[in-house]
């Protein structure tokens, strides 16, 4: 049997850079290679070498299309890396979008923190041409005595969840798990033997607020501004949440008639990544795959815009309220949404709404906290407009979901603690031992744990 360890480059104590080698014998398979976001200095990270020799690397396995865990991929083929990146069809074809689109972000953030440039357009290419789509529950051996497997995470559209063999030992990366319920993915699959599961904590902590307090909330706040005759600001993250919320307004407006106030979706690659939800139609659950089949247009409801170029864009804001603007990026972290949030915050008739969980640091964490102002361009601007947040349209499974998960394993793994806030986990490890009796430890950034 070679020895097996287990190293974590990103995502170790922190939320986002999702980064993790597994060394098997003399064989490095890195699963996720994700960008660390929220603040400068952690986003500085990106920068820095990432622990290891790209060149070194054997295989890499992407669980999903989310930045935080496919974002410095490019990098790690501009660094030397050759080999292939396993995913589902649907993750590569939202990593495409969500990387093409981070491009542009990234090198307005290269030369405003003075930086190198991360990655290149040839860096990408290299990267595009070395997908692998691999389908969920067929084994890929990589050699070694090694194989994988996806299995459905019911995250986002593709999410996988990994289970990896080597020789008798099976060692599962859940990569993000998803919530129970949602409008659109199926529900997650549950695994029931494992020596080791590598588990995501990012809700280790706390129950989100159920499915129809979240629909509802959604609503009141179109209504408020509809009567209010104020601006609904919507943060989104352009891949599953966005889907959902437009589902949402779809079946209200479909059966609200009368309700005439504008739905602005302002965020290009939202709607490119709407297109690759039509695309993918059986992965999804078999409720929204009836709709979808009967009602093609579900994400094209009345009074909805989408607005791709940038002076359709900038129009809105000469629309006169009422009206709805979902745009991006979800954290504030840059993107439209900023001079939006220019013209929605100094007024306190208007709402903003963040849609789910705020990497501290973040300009949308900070609001939340309740900044006063923000700097837009060098220029104070007052935030007097309401703060919420809906958490329910989380894609991230809470506390009872992430249990009830691990409680399906009918051996004894020992389970491994990532992509967590460094508050949560010691609380989430407890809850572990406590109501299942699983020995559960947190992963120390570029600390090698063997796993033998
Ligand atoms: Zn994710």
């Amino acid at each position: 049997m070679p020895k097996i360890n287990l190293t974590s480059y990103g995502a170790a104590g922190e939320v986002t850079g999702s980064c993790h080698l597994l060394e098997v014998g003399s064989f490095k398979l890195l699963v996720d290679c994700g960008l660390f976001q929220g603040g400068e200095e952690n986003y500085k990270k990106n920068w820095q070498d990432f622990g290891f020799n790209p060149k070194d690397i054997d295989a890499v396995i992407l669980t999903h299309a989310h930045l935080d865990h496919c974002g410095r991929l490019p990098r790690l083929f501009g660094q030397g890396y050759k080999g292939p990146v396993y995913a589902t069809s649907p993750t590569i074809d939202l990593a495409d979008v969500v990387l093409e689109d981070n491009f542009k972000i990234i090198q307005e953030k290269t030369s405003h923190l003075k930086l190198g440039l991360l990655y290149t357009s040839v860096d990408l290419k290299k990267l595009y041409q070395n997908w692998r789509p691999t389908e969920y529950y067929k084994q890929q051996s990589l050699g070694n005595n090694l194989s994988f497997t996806f299995h459905n995470s019911g995250h986002i559209l593709g999410s996988a969840l990994v289970e990896i063999r080597v020789g008798a030992k099976t060692i599962i990366f859940t990569g993000d798990l998803g919530a129970i319920n949602m409008p659109l993915v199926k529900d997650v699959d549950y695994l029931t033997q494992a020596d080791y599961v590598i588990t995501e904590s990012t809700y280790g902590d706390r129950a989100h607020e159920n499915s129809r307090d979240r629909n509802q909330k959604l609503i009141s706040a179109v209504q408020k501004a509809t009567l209010n005759h104020a601006t609904l600001l919507i943060a989104i993250f352009a891949i599953e949440r966005t889907q959902d919320i437009l589902k949402v307004l779809n079946d209200f407006y479909e059966t609200h008639l009368d309700f005439s106030a504008p739905v602005f979706l302002d965020s290009p690659m939202a709607d490119k990544a709407t297109e690759i939800y039509e695309k993918y139609i059986d992965y999804l659950n078999p409720a929204a795959q009836d709709t979808l089949r009967v009602d093609k247009d579900i994400f094209k409801f009345p009074h909805l815009k989408i607005t791709s170029r940038v002076e359709e864009s900038k129009l809105i804001n000469a629309v006169r309220p009422p009206k709805v603007i979902l745009s991006g990026s979800g954290m504030m972290e840059g993107g439209r949404i900023i001079h939006h949030l220019a013209h929605t915050a100094p007024d306190p008739k208007n709402q903003i709404m963040f849609m789910g969980y705020q990497v501290p640091g973040t300009l949308g964490a900070k609001l939340l906290n309740g900044a006063f102002d923000f700097d837009y361009y060098g220029k104070k601007v007052a935030i007097k407009a309401s703060v919420d947040q809906i958490d329910g349209f989380s894609a991230h499974a809470d506390l009872p979901a992430l249990l009830t998960w691990l409680g399906h394993f009918q051996n004894q793994p020992q389970i491994i603690l990532v992509h967590g806030d460094k508050t949560v986990l010691p609380k989430f490890s407890q809850t572990i031992k406590e109501k299942l009796g699983l020995e559960a430890r947190a992963l120390i950034p570029a600390q090698t744990i063997e796993l033998n």
